[in-house]
């Protein structure tokens, strides 16, 4: 089993990228940044001005219903990202042969809930362990 960033997209910007492709992209849990949004978001962090205002002000305050629709798509393609990248990692998770009650109880859940939850995507339909 093997998580890859193969056909991932920046969380931030919504660009694809990975390996492959001509955006390297690094993060964690999910969540994945291009370089590009890592340079721009170095920059505001490095400049004291930018800073100031980007920690008063929420980007889509300032945005227009055109820009908030066409940012709509791009949100879903991270939250879908994100929700493939938990498939995956309980998947991971039970190639180590960590049980579905495991998972259950980590989640707060029973293990038939877990199962029911986790398993479609990964083929595997035992919920015995
Ligand atoms: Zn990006």
């Amino acid at each position: 089993m093997a998580i890859t960033r193969e056909g991932r997209i920046c969380s931030f910007c919504g660009a694809s990228g990975g390996p492959g492709t001509d955006v390297p992209l690094i993060g964690g849990l999910g969540a994945q940044i291009c370089a590009g949004c890592i340079d721009d978001f170095h920059a505001i962090l490095h400049d004291e001005q930018k800073h100031a205002a980007a920690r008063h002000a929420m980007p889509w305050e300032s945005m227009t219903d055109t820009e908030l629709l066409a940012s709509l798509p791009q949100i879903l393609a991270s939250a879908e990202q994100n929700h493939a990248f938990a498939h995956e990692w309980v998947d991971l998770l039970r190639s180590r042969n960590v049980s579905w009650a495991e998972i259950g109880r980590t989640l707060g859940v029973s293990r038939q809930a877990a199962w029911e939850r986790f398993s479609k995507k990964s083929g595997d339909k035992s919920a015995t362990a």
